[in-house]
């Protein structure tokens, strides 16, 4: 069983990160959605508003599921017993953190490697944080995220 973990903040799920979902379910036995609980920041969604908004818009993949984390990825890793981390490189501005990551993930626990997919041309520009921008100041977020979300967006800024 090859199992993989797709890290990150997810705040909200975006057609991009969606791209990199069922691509990466097409490559592995399953795929973990690794939902990052960061203290730090102030989220627009908590991680558990977050975990099923992708458990919605991934319903058809069923070797996806969704899980919050906190803590290091590495120890995620490990007790969900996957061996693959996941990462979408969208630009080369990406890459020097990512690299710098998936380094040191090595380090820390040589057993779990970093597969990098490359962002779909067509979905490269697309981010979390441009949605909640252009949510904020009334835009049309259509184009960047799944119907669902759009309108959870739309909700939580009207609120
Ligand atoms: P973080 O909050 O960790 O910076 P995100 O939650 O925005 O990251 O994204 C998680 C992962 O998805 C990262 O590897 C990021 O590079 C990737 N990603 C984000 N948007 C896209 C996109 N449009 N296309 C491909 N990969 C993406």
């Amino acid at each position: 069983m090859k199992r993989a973990i797709y890290p990150g903040s997810f705040d909200p799920v975006t057609v991009g990160h969606l791209d990199i979902i069922s691509r990466s379910a097409q490559i592995f036995d399953e795929v973990i959605v690794g939902v990052l609980n960061n203290n730090q920041k102030a989220p627009l969604f908590c991680a558990k508003e977050r975990v099923a908004l992708i458990e919605e818009v991934t319903k058809e993949l069923k070797n996806v599921r969704a899980e919050a984390f906190s803590g290091l990825l590495v120890d995620f890793a490990r007790k969900e017993k996957a061996t693959t981390i996941i990462r979408g490189l969208r630009a080369v501005t990406d890459f020097e953190y990512e690299l710098q990551m998936s380094q040191t993930n090595r380090q820390i626990c040589p057993e779990v490697d970093t597969l990098f997919l490359t962002a779909s041309v067509e979905y490269s520009y697309v981010s979390s944080s441009t949605v909640k921008e252009i949510a904020y100041y009334g835009g049309d977020i259509s184009a960047f995220v799944p119907d669902f979300v759009a309108k959870e967006v739309k909700k939580r800024f009207s609120s």
